[in-house]
């Protein structure tokens, strides 16, 4: 029995969106865009700076 050393399970398939490995198909999104968790693209506060002048 083998508990420990190997990487079988499947944590990560490519998103289709951001095209990266850190689509999660068992929590349904992905890590990186936010692909499945939100329709827009993931954004922080400190983006929004960027984008809108404040
Ligand atoms: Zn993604």
């Amino acid at each position: 029995m083998t508990t420990t050393g190997g990487v079988n399970k499947k944590n990560h398939v490519i998103c289709r969106r951001c095209g990266r490995m850190t689509y999660n198909p068992d929590k349904g999104y992905c890590s990186h865009c936010g692909f499945g968790r939100t329709s827009k693209l993931r954004a922080y506060s400190w983006s929004y700076k960027l984008d809108r002048k404040w």
